[in-house]
């Protein structure tokens, strides 16, 4: 029997509530529960496969190649899970699903209505997922904030799975803030306001978790208990922490983990300590090493959040903290000389010409000083590129995709240049790689055989692979029985590797993607041979 863990979200958005949610699911994995998230997003996009960085941060891609929010992420970090595209419900696949059955006739004649046609299918969406996990609790946050007109139909639903799933099967987590005012005092107003509307709704939250710059005193959480009409071990204090990790940690500490075994009559099993001995690694880093990212989206903060949390992975396996700083590429064109005072330049993915130039720069001064460097998709397309131009002399090759150019070193592969759209024509979700024997990439991951996530259209254009080999560009890696090259290296350097895939989606903070930990290793050895 599953168990379920909703989380809602009062007040405002951006309060962590991703984490929040997470941080729960830790915990109770840390007890050996098979724990599955689902993400619900109250809009009406299908995925997020189309939704501009610019606004929502950056796009998650899946195994099974589906786009999702960011938060999804985070699930599949700090449960250690890996998810499939059901796991992430929006208002717009519930619609598409009901519209489609009205279609083919099975609502038999009857007026289809949000109640009860759209719950159930949100009821019996989140349950088939529950069901096909096995999960032992299934946990779903609801995205947005109670009140919102776009979440009232999945609250409606989760209204009525309450109602019929027994009380030991279902706890109510809201996420609210407490500010505080400018005598510094903890003020619970807003909190009283938001379950007050949870309750008009027909729920009541059986845990609260107060987010708070500081600790919650005991007199504030005895007030929320009081008003808000729950034990006072039911109010946790979720206050900031320097790092998300940590948010697991403080949640045991306030006992989080024993009112939901008591909540949901769950066994009390022994504690799994990977992760507390993960913080306490983390926590404990003497050495520093700086990154420069050089990409497109840097004033968007959460636009690179996997290959931050990639890079700090890399940091507690490399045994340093890593200070990641942001370079606008289009900011590089503008400069005549530039110097990187950093030990490794990272070039993330990224779409189309604005701001091209400038990451190719960023290689270039990389490649030539020999700074530590990793390519990502975009990346690894425009370190061919680099190198097109400034080893094999082909003035002007580029991408097919960012200018028209007599050399189309990365270009569309023949069978995809006859669809005539772009919606639905990336390589997405997880590819098998081969990696050569004997190379660095090898190396690193240990093995020849991987599996890697893709969201990309461009290719390496098989007719300059042997120009470019006979220059010293090893091509390490490939997938499609060596259509499609997927991993390049330059020997000759101390660290100068690029993947056409995304190794930052499958890091973990206890176990670091490959080409990440080796990538601040070596930025450490920059920097030390640097200090000297
Ligand atoms: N724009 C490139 C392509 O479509 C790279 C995509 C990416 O970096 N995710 O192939």
């Amino acid at each position: 029997m599953t168990k379920y863990i909703v989380v809602t979200g009062g007040v405002m958005s951006g309060l962590g509530k991703g984490i929040t949610a997470a941080s729960i699911g830790r915990i109770l994995t840390d007890m050996g529960y098979n724990v599955v998230p689902i993400k619900v997003d109250p809009y009406l996009n299908i995925d997020a496969g189309t939704m501009n960085p610019f606004q929502h941060g950056e796009v998650f891609v899946l195994k099974d190649g589906t786009e999702v929010d960011l938060d999804l992420g985070h699930y599949e970090r700090f449960i250690g899970v890996e998810v499939t595209g059901d796991h992430n419900v929006t208002t717009g696949k519930i619609y598409m699903s009901v519209l489609e059955k009205e279609r083919k006739g099975d609502y038999l004649g009857s007026t289809v209505q949000i109640i009860p046609h759209i719950t159930d299918e949100i009821k019996n969406w989140i349950r088939s997922v529950a069901e096909r996990t096995k999960a032992d609790i299934c946990l779903v946050e609801i995205g947005g904030t109670v009140g919102d007109i776009e979440g009232m139909s999945f609250l409606e639903a989760i209204r009525q799975m309450h109602n019929e799933e027994r009380d030991e099967d279902f706890a109510l987590v809201h996420v609210t803030l407490i500010p505080l005012d400018s005598g510094g005092e903890q003020k619970t107003k807003p909190t009283q306001h938001s379950v007050k509307e949870l309750r008009s709704l027909g729920l009541h939250p059986d845990v609260i978790v107060g987010r708070c710059e500081e600790r919650l005193l005991l007199s504030t959480k005895k007030k929320i208990a009081l008003f808000c009409d729950v034990p006072v071990e039911a109010v946790i204090s979720a206050h900031d922490a320097e790092e998300i990790y940590e948010v697991p940690l403080i949640f045991k500490e306030e006992k989080l983990h024993e009112y939901l075994i008591k909540k949901l009559n769950l066994e009390k099993r022994e504690e799994n300590r990977t992760w507390e001995e993960m913080v306490l690694k983390l926590k404990n880093l003497s050495k520093e090493v700086t990154i420069a990212v050089v990409g497109k989206y840097v004033h968007v903060k959460d636009a690179y959040i996997s290959i931050r949390e990639a890079l700090k992975h890399g940091g507690i396996s490399a045994g340093c903290r890593v200070n990641m700083v942001l370079i606008d590429s289009e900011e590089l064109e503008r400069f005549e000389d530039f110097q990187f005072d950093v030990d490794g330049i990272l070039v993330p993915g990224g779409f189309g010409h604005r701001g091209s130039e400038g990451k190719i720069l960023a290689i270039t001064y990389a490649r030539e000083n020999n700074i530590p460097f990793l390519g990502i998709c975009f990346g690894f397309q425009l370190a061919v590129v680099e190198f097109a131009r400034n080893q094999l002399g082909l003035e002007g090759a580029n991408s097919s995709e960012l200018s028209d150019t007599p050399y189309p070193v990365i270009d569309l592969l023949p069978e995809q240049k006859e669809i005539d759209r772009l919606g639905g024509t990336m390589r997405l979700g997880d590819i098998e790689v081969t990696l050569k024997p004997d190379t660095m990439i090898y190396s690193l991951y240990g093995r020849d055989k991987i599996f890697e996530r893709h969201r990309h259209r461009y290719e390496v254009n098989p007719e300059y692979i042997p120009d470019f080999e006979k220059a010293g560009l090893v091509f390490s890696g490939y997938s499609d029985s060596g259509r499609r090259m997927e991993v390049l290296e330059l020997p000759e350097n101390s660290f100068f590797i690029a993947t056409q895939f995304h190794p930052e989606f499958k890091s973990r903070p206890y176990a670091p993607s490959p080409p990440f930990a080796g990538f601040v290793k070596a930025a450490l050895e920059h920097s030390e041979k640097m200090k000297g």
